[in-house]
């Protein structure tokens, strides 16, 4: 039954639960007990039992650890792992690698860094994996939250949640707090389906953990999203998300850099011309280049499993295959957005 019953438990976890409730069958015994203080009479510790109930109790308090904690991560993407966005790089570094590491100079010449940066733009054009970079690149840590991952995972704790990650990213300063998805947590206000007062709450929290971010130097906050025209226009004023950029799919040279670095640990044959590709995958994420990239490589192991190479056909097939997941209009959608907050690059 407790095995049922603790679903989403690791061994920690029910390591926990047991102690916890052995602790709850010795309150129980010894109310006025002070386990600091006090030796167990060897006698009464005899007779105790620890009751089903005893564990029952003990659930309310241990939760299972994966949706308790959260994660402070140290990532492993380098700046040349990203083919392109190179003025992006550049702004970032800027934005979020300088206060993290040079906090004086800022103090010294008198002005404030900024406190979060938005990334928006279509679906597998980086935004990750360059928050990511700035964050091993500037040697932070680095804590992760999705924002449908809150609404579901922390449903009717989400505000304290929200405040625990500020709070654990102060202690882990310098650190890099990334909102994936953000519009899920802050929509436009009263537009959210099913809960708004919920959402309301959790961008408030966040703007007043972002308003206090003055005394926690040396913690910046990134949020992505794909449809920064849903979400809260509170959260895009000065002394919030201040910077606001796109981050664009692929222009031809970019798509160039993107595929050498998907195919930089492939064996290729020599007929394999990368400028060729870059101009053949107009309309491709960086994402879908990466699929594109292994569907090559796996054409040519469906040919032959002692093959040596990949060769042009068989990209040139997987081109057949794969299809680019942005259109012209959806890069006219993203920049209208752009032009509209101002800030695109
Ligand atoms: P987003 O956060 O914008 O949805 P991600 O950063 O998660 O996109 O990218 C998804 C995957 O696509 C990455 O793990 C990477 O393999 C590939 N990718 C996307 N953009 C690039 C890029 N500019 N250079 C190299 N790989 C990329």
């Amino acid at each position: 039954e407790l095995a049922e019953t603790t679903h989403g438990f690791v061994g920690a976890d029910l390591a926990a639960l047991c102690r916890e409730a052995a602790m709850h069958a010795l309150r129980r015994v010894l109310p006025d007990i002070d386990l600091q203080e006090q030796r167990i009479d060897p006698e009464i510790l005899e007779k105790l039992f620890v009751t089903s109930n005893d564990f029952m109790d003990s659930m309310k308090s241990i939760n299972p650890s994966a949706l308790r904690e959260v994660f402070i991560e140290v990532p492993n993407v380098h700046w040349e792992d990203i083919g392109g966005l190179d003025e992006l790089k550049e702004s970032l570094k800027e934005v979020v690698e300088w206060p993290l590491s040079n906090i004086s100079s800022f103090q010294r010449i008198g002005i404030q860094p900024s406190k979060g940066i938005l990334l928006f733009g279509p679906p597998g054009t980086g935004k990750t994996m360059l928050t990511k970079a700035v964050a091993t690149e500037s040697q932070a840590n680095f804590i992760s939250v999705k924002g449908s991952e809150i609404l579901s995972k922390w449903f009717g704790e989400s505000e304290r949640k929200i405040a625990e990650i500020f709070k654990k990213a102060k202690q882990a300063s310098p650190c890099i707090v990334f909102f994936d998805e953000i519009d899920a947590i802050a929509p436009i206000r009263g537009s959210a389906a099913g809960e708004p007062r919920v959402t309301e709450r959790m961008v408030n929290t966040i703007l007043s953990e972002m308003d206090g971010l003055e005394e926690l130097r040396g913690v910046v906050v990134i949020g992505a999203t794909n449809r920064p025209d849903l979400m809260d226009p509170a959260l895009l004023r000065p002394g919030r998300f201040d910077e606001v950029v796109l981050v664009p799919p692929p222009d031809e040279n970019a798509r160039k850099e993107i595929l050498k670095v998907h195919t930089g640990h492939m064996s290729l044959d020599e007929d394999v011309k990368l400028k060729e590709l870059a101009k053949k995958t107009e309309g491709y994420s960086g994402a879908d280049i990466e699929v594109l990239c292994r569907k090559a490589g796996m054409i040519a192991l469906h040919e032959d499993m002692n093959i040596q190479k990949v060769s042009y056909r068989h990209f040139k097939e997987a081109l057949k295959k794969i299809n680019p997941s942005t259109t012209p209009k959806t890069k006219e959608y993203y920049q209208q957005i752009a032009q509209k907050l101002g800030r695109g690059l």
